[in-house]
């Protein structure tokens, strides 16, 4: 088939198969959202493979294997009784078992659980584990609430949960509002009601099974991945300027990362607004951001008060002029219109720490503009790589150094840029986003045709 004729019959079959998704999962924009931009990519590849066609497999791919919607009931310090609702989305397990974190925060919704969950199958495979996608979470929001209020809710998510979860299962790990604190009380609640010490949750604090360079891994393998597609430009992050946004887990150790490497990082930011440091973020200021985050739980505006610069309230960074652009904060934060702003603005690179940081638009316009792009699948695939890797020592009873994880994450980033670069070459150009998505895809595509009809 010519290229001409081929993009227009992806075009009209990508549309047919948007309008019968969006029929069968009403009201759920962001799994649209997710779904659109990889069937697209796709829908030519598979176009002139039948047998994945006569096998719908991309209607199989978009169908979660199971969803467990459940009641969470928790008592807070005044004794009064709270409702909440959580899900565990079992969407894929063709390469190994459902893999994916949990989610705490109030806009939690199934909508944006499918869309995580679906996104995970393609990342888990572009790390080359055997690892399926899964996702869950809930609407409950920690901010504000004391250490046991968090305790008494995770106990009462665990106590459901553990009924679906299993090591060979389904192994959930951290993702917004749950970080060490969570994961410890959410395994303590597993171990106590199973009476089993299993490798049912990843992330884990070190005294009990976690591995090294874990909570590092999501920003430490963005920055990685952001360095390789420079390289393929002849160039590198030394001496550039940076803009992060977030100052969560991911965003912290990007940070990090980005430092050691000899970028100036000017930007981060909380659901308040973004700090903006024109001398650069140190080491010693992003200890002390990282203190204020884990620890005191405060609010980004207070490093000016203390450092001073500039706060920008209500507002997101990408208006800032750098160099590279890291979102690692939530998803959605990169319209179309911030796309133009960066571009005018000479973005050379944006590496997606967070998941769907970009909104469809906006990713159409970095491709065309050719800006080195690296989406979330594959820029952000560190950290459940690193889980991966917590999976193996667990079953080893190992502990591996902190130099040979960290050894392995950056030769995992490797491979994924490397996949991407085959499967993403568009001309002389390498589209990432193709690349990720069609890479991610064959590896369960063809594992689910061995399986025959499931
Ligand atoms: P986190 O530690 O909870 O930090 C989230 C950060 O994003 C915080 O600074 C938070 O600000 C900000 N944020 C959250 N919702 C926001 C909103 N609606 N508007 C503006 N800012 C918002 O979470 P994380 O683990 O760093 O995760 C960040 C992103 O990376 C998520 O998309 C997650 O799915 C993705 N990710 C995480 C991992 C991982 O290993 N943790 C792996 C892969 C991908 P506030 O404190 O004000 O809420």
């Amino acid at each position: 088939m010519s290229k001409g004729r081929l993009a227009a019959e992806s075009a009209r079959e990508t549309e047919k198969f948007m309008d019968e998704l969006i029929r069968r999962n009403p009201g759920e924009p962001e799994f649209h959202q997710a779904t659109h931009e990889v069937i697209e990519t796709l829908m030519p590849y598979v176009i002139e493979r039948p047998e994945y066609r006569r096998a719908k497999i991309l209607e199989r791919l978009t169908e979660p294997d199971r969803v467990i919607m459940f009641r969470v009931t928790w008592e807070d310090d005044e004794g009064e009784v709270h409702v909440n609702r959580a899900w565990r989305v079992q969407f894929n397990n063709a390469i190994g078992p459902y893999k994916g974190g949990l989610r705490l925060h109030p806009n939690v919704t199934l909508s944006v659980l499918k869309f995580l969950g679906f996104e995970q199958i393609f990342k888990n495979s572009l790390t080359g584990l055997p690892m399926g996608g899964g996702k869950g979470g809930s609407d409950f929001d920690p901010k504000g609430k004391s250490d046991r209020e968090v305790m008494r809710f995770c106990q009462a998510l665990m106590l459901e949960l553990q009924r679906y979860i299993g090591d060979d299962f389904d192994v959930p790990a951290g993702d917004i509002g749950v970080g060490a604190r969570e994961i410890g009380y959410l395994f303590g609640e597993y171990k106590r009601v199973n009476v089993r010490f299993a490798s049912v949750l990843t992330g884990k604090g070190l005294s009990y099974g976690g591995s090294l360079v874990r909570k590092e891994a999501t920003g430490y393998g963005c920055v990685y991945f952001v360095q390789d597609m420079l390289e393929t430009r002849g160039d590198s992050l030394e001496g550039k300027t940076c803009s992060v946004s977030g100052s969560g887990n991911v965003a912290l150790y990007a940070v990090e990362k980005l430092i050691d490497l000899g970028a100036k990082v000017v930007t981060m930011s909380d659901s308040g607004g973004t700090l903006h440091d024109k001398s650069g973020i140190t080491r010693e200021r992003l200890q002390w951001i990282r203190e204020l985050k884990e620890i005191r739980r405060g609010r980004i505006r207070e490093y000016v008060d203390k450092f001073g610069g500039e706060y920008l309230e209500g507002r997101r960074p990408w208006a800032v002029p750098t160099q590279i652009a890291l979102p690692c904060a939530t998803q959605n934060e990169i319209t179309a219109e911030d796309a133009e702003i960066l571009i005018k603005n000479k973005i050379m690179a944006v590496g997606e720490g967070a998941n769907m940081p970009s909104e469809l638009e906006a990713v159409h316009r970095f491709v065309e503009a050719d800006v080195l792009f690296g989406p979330a699948k594959a820029a952000n695939a560190g950290g459940v790589a690193v889980s991966g890797l917590e999976q193996s020592q667990n079953a080893l009873r190992l502990s591996w150094t902190h130099d040979e994880v960290d050894a392995r994450l950056m030769s995992i980033m490797r491979e994924i840029h490397q996949k991407c670069l085959h499967y993403g070459q568009d001309g002389a150009r390498v589209n990432y986003v193709k690349g990720a998505n069609l890479a991610g895809f064959v590896k369960v595509a063809d594992a689910m045709l061995s399986y025959g009809i499931t």
